[in-house]
């Protein structure tokens, strides 16, 4: 799949679920509606798309959220998906997950073939996490990666970076971090949905908190790359990879190898922005897979040259209305 632009498409996020067992500050305002379960696709479903996409090219599969690990019985969909790095045509099966379920199912997800995963943890002040997350506990998520590196995954850890939460605590955490052999990736917030507040007042760019940890640390710029929007730094002093997504700061979209698909079969080409492709319609209209397969290639001749985010004092509001919950983080 090859973009108007000259891009290969080869890496697809699916997000499973729009519900969490968390309500973070940044994503979900506290009173959130969620989609009606009619409207989201079945995991047979689901597995059907992500086996078009992984048919036409697509290399690496992320399942995120909402929180994947809390769709009813996930794990069937990640036990099927994995018949695709058996036969060798995926490369990587992963998923970005908040941790909280990580005691129950590490075990079998490194089972199935998750090599990696992603888990977001902001702080690591139980009284902060909660006042973060709103809902999350912070030693169930320390007992999921613990358990997650027990079962032999390899663990990074990722960090939205907000001014007056957790910006007093970012050296903090990459020494945890480089103790426990995970490496990092720090977010700066995209103004996505409406989460009942301003955004203005959390956001806070990563140039600034790299000029602060130059004061601590020594970092050198490395040619890393992991197929994501990530920058990536080596830190001396914990020998840890540290990455920076600055979807604000820098225009991450040159290198853009993606697309997103939310758990009602919607297609978003770029994360930033309205257009989208329908999806659920030609895969509910035949069985044979022809009809969705012309509509996944109109989509990606659609695929756009970037987005064009901003959060300033007098647009402190979302930048787009659906949250990052809905389009997979
Ligand atoms: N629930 C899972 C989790 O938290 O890892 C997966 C979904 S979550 C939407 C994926 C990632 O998006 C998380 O790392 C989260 O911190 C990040 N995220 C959510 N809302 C964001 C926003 N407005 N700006 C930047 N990152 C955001
Ligand atoms: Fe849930 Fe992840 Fe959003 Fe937090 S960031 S509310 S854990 S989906």
């Amino acid at each position: 799949m090859i973009d108007p632009f000259g891009r290969e498409v080869s890496y697809l996020r699916v997000s499973v679920t729009d519900r969490c067992d968390f309500r973070c500050v940044y994503c979900m305002s506290e009173d959130m509606t969620f989609l009606p379960k009619a409207d989201v696709l079945s995991l047979e479903e689901l597995d059907r798309v992500c086996s078009a996409f992984i048919r036409k090219g697509v290399k690496k599969l992320r399942l995120t959220g909402g929180e994947p690990l809390v769709r009813r019985n996930i794990m069937s969909l990640f036990r099927n998906l994995s018949r695709h790095l058996k036969s060798g045509v995926l490369n990587e099966l992963t998923l970005t997950t908040n941790g909280s379920q990580l005691t129950k199912y590490a075990v079998e997800l490194a089972d199935c073939g998750v090599k990696r995963i992603n888990v977001s943890m902001d702080s690591l002040d139980a009284a902060k996490f909660k006042k973060l997350t709103r809902w999350g506990d912070l030693e169930k998520v320390l007992a999921g990666i613990r358990a997650a590196k027990d079962a032999g995954l390899a663990v990074k850890i990722n960090a939205v970076a907000l001014r007056n939460f957790n910006d007093d605590e970012i050296e903090d955490l990459i020494r945890w971090c480089g103790d426990e052999g995970h490496d990092m990736t720090l977010i700066e917030t995209m103004p996505l949905g409406d989460i009942g507040g301003n955004r203005v007042e959390q956001y806070l760019a990563l140039s600034e908190v790299r000029e602060r940890l130059e004061k601590t640390f020594t970092l050198t710029d490395i040619d890393y790359k992991t197929g994501g929007p990530a920058r990536y730094v080596s830190i001396k002093e914990t020998g840890r990879k540290l990455g920076l997504i600055t979807p604000l700061t820098h225009n991450f979209c040159e290198g853009c190898n993606r697309v997103r698909l939310t758990c009602t079969g919607t297609l978003y080409m770029c994360l930033g922005q309205d257009d989208a492709a329908d999806l659920r319609t030609p895969l509910r209209a035949s069985e044979a897979d022809d009809v969705l397969d012309a509509a996944i290639d109109d989509a990606i001749a659609r695929k756009p040259k970037g987005h064009d985010f901003v959060i300033d004092r007098d647009n402190g509001g979302p930048a787009l209305t659906r949250h990052m919950s809905v389009t997979g983080g």
